[in-house]
């Protein structure tokens, strides 16, 4: 079959099986969810105008990923109708939310179409572009004095496309003039029913900064967002730049590098734009708030934190929020479920100017997420892969303690500009910083705290390496989550806090695990601390081995039937 062309490249038989044996629902919540009965009439309607919004920025992001995304999906819900073949293709087509995409599980990404592959520069670059065409035309451009092109080329908002024998930058405010006036517009009605005051004014701001070519209007919004802690609604247009794989290439070239250094260029990796509808729980919001007087005393507690200024971190002025949400819809960047599903999110991200300039930052759990899983298989991989001693920690619902740990990390240890010198690999040691910090840190905080016990603490552990540890395929480098699993994984197994006996089953040495934890972050700290791209590459190297307990590990649990493929359902 054929769509606008394009060749379907899985036969209906193979899209049968994706969709009946190895895809997984996640439900978010219905119009009969308690927490949307309870709302004032007023912010019940601002949700239906915040829904559009989101469903707008889905075409956003579905134009940022590929040039094709929109016009094929189109064809595929006009023929989905009468066609069964097509209503298969679509299926695949919104789980991925594109024509291409990893599914975490094989080392190729999946195509949906035999000529449209996952690009590296996505549609953010011309198609036909090669990193080494990219980098000789930087050079060209610098050569030829054209610097503030430059820094438009390098920035997180802009689409790039050719000029004659160079590029161009078209700021994202223009090239989607159409799309963001209509979500500015939906925003402003919301705006307008809506019955928080706070929330109000977030929206006003962001609907502004969508009209104008102006950072500054970003950044505005980004911090009226980041103030938000006790209202009711939430809303987020996400800006995060994992999807760009060619940007952060000029990092590898030490011509470009001298380049950007000479004339004072910042590069940052494209944006993908995400939308997010939910309620915050209120309930739940209170027991992630605990954790938030710790952090001053972790930033102490931080290695090496001589060495580096950290994020003001002191108890009254803390500048981080943090709600729990349960999610009316996610759209774009967030549900390009590829490989996985975002659990919880820390914005704005270091590289933006409201945190450049000393704003809050604001993390947002994602509840329905959170809750999804397949007990079934949990309960034979145990059986398979974990002594019985272990069992009873495996606790999927304490896991929340981690993933807390996980964002509040990302506000500890060197800045962004650290950060950011680390290239291609910057988000493999972030994330894998950030996972290490919450892992060391919560031994530390059952010393201190009476909310973390010593039996919470093991069953933190256990879920975590069991959950998060146990890959289900070798992880490819532009999944730095899965990546930083890796890295994890081998540390433990080597330092003995992991282990196999012999009829394969793990055992944990839990005493050992903080003091372990803490070494491996102060090892990650150095990294992002030699701001040298060749530093990270030898680390991840050194430790992203596939090694053979991994192989087992994923081995059975593709035996067992794994489900890496993601339907989101909205019921709004
Ligand atoms: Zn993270």
């Amino acid at each position: 079959m054929k769509i606008k062309g394009y060749e379907v490249n899985l036969t209906e038989k193979e899209l049968d099986d994706i969709i009946t044996n190895k895809t997984r629902s996640i439900e978010f919540i219905s119009r009969d969810f308690e927490g949307y009965q309870t709302l004032p009439e007023g912010d019940k309607k601002a949700i239906e105008h915040l829904i559009k919004a989101a469903d707008i920025i889905n075409d956003v992001a579905l134009e940022q990923d590929n040039p094709k995304n929109i016009e094929i999906k189109r064809e595929l819900e006009k023929l989905a109708v009468k066609d069964s073949y097509a209503a298969k293709t679509l299926e695949l087509f919104n789980y991925l939310n594109g024509v291409a995409g990893h599914n975490g599980i094989d080392q190729e990404p999946v195509q949906i179409f035999k000529e449209l592959p996952l690009l590296p520069g996505k549609n953010f670059y011309p198609q036909d572009l090669s990193v080494e065409e990219f980098h000789s035309i930087i050079l060209q451009m610098a050569k030829k004095g054209k610097i503030e092109e430059l820094k438009k080329i390098l920035s997180a908002r802009t689409m790039v496309r050719r000029d004659g024998d160079d590029l161009k930058a078209i700021d994202y405010t223009e090239y989607f003039a159409k799309e963001f006036s209509e979500i500015a517009n939906e925003l402003e009605v919301a705006a307008y029913y809506c019955t928080e005051p706070e929330f109000k004014e977030f929206l006003q701001w962001q609907a502004q900064a969508l009209l104008q070519n102006n950072k500054d209007m970003d950044m505005l919004a980004d911090r009226h967002w980041a103030r938000l802690q006790d209202t009711k609604l939430e809303f987020t247009i996400s800006r995060e730049n994992y999807e760009d794989e060619l940007t952060g290439t000029v990092y590898d070239n030490p011509e470009i590098i001298k380049v950007l250094e000479e004339n004072n260029i910042n590069v940052v990796a494209k944006d993908t734009l995400g939308g997010r509808v939910g309620i915050v729980n209120g309930e739940e919001t209170e027991h992630i708030l605990v954790s938030k007087k710790t952090m001053p005393y972790l930033a102490k507690w931080m290695p090496l934190n001589d060495k580096y200024e950290q994020r003001s971190l002191d108890e009254d002025n803390l500048k981080q929020n943090m709600v729990d949400v349960d999610i009316i819809t996610l759209t774009g960047d967030y549900a390009m479920c590829r490989g996985g599903i975002t659990t919880a999110q820390n914005l704005p991200n270091g590289d933006k100017d409201a945190v450049k300039c000393g704003g809050w930052r604001r993390n947002v759990y994602h509840r329905q997420i959170r809750f999804s899983r397949d007990e079934e298989n949990e309960k034979i991989l145990l059986e398979r892969l974990v002594d019985p001693s272990l069992h009873p920690y495996v606790d999927r619902s304490k896991i929340i303690a981690f993933v807390v740990g996980h964002e509040n990390g990302h506000s500890l240890g060197p800045t962004t500009e650290y950060q950011e010198s680390l290239g291609v690999f910057k988000h493999i040691i972030e994330e894998h910083k950030a996972n290490m910090v919450s892992i060391a840190s919560l031994a530390e905080l059952a010393k201190r705290e009476s909310f973390v016990t010593r039996e919470d603490l093991r069953k933190i552990y256990a879920s975590w390496i069991v959950g998060n540890l146990f890959l289900r395929a070798q992880p490819v480098i532009s999944k730095p989550h899965r990546v930083a699993d890796l890295i994890e994984f081998n540390y433990l197994f080597e330092n003995k806090v992991i282990w196999f006996d012999s009829s394969k089953k793990m055992h944990i040495d839990f005493d050992l695990i903080g003091s372990v934890a803490y070494r491996l972050l102060e090892e990650t700290i150095k990294v992002q601390l030699s701001k040298s791209v060749e530093v990270a590459k030898d680390f991840i190297n050194r430790w992203a081995v596939w090694g053979e307990w991994s192989r087992y590990i994923a081995g059975v649990q593709q035996e067992l039937g794994v489900k890496p493929y993601i339907k989101i359902i909205t019921k709004f």
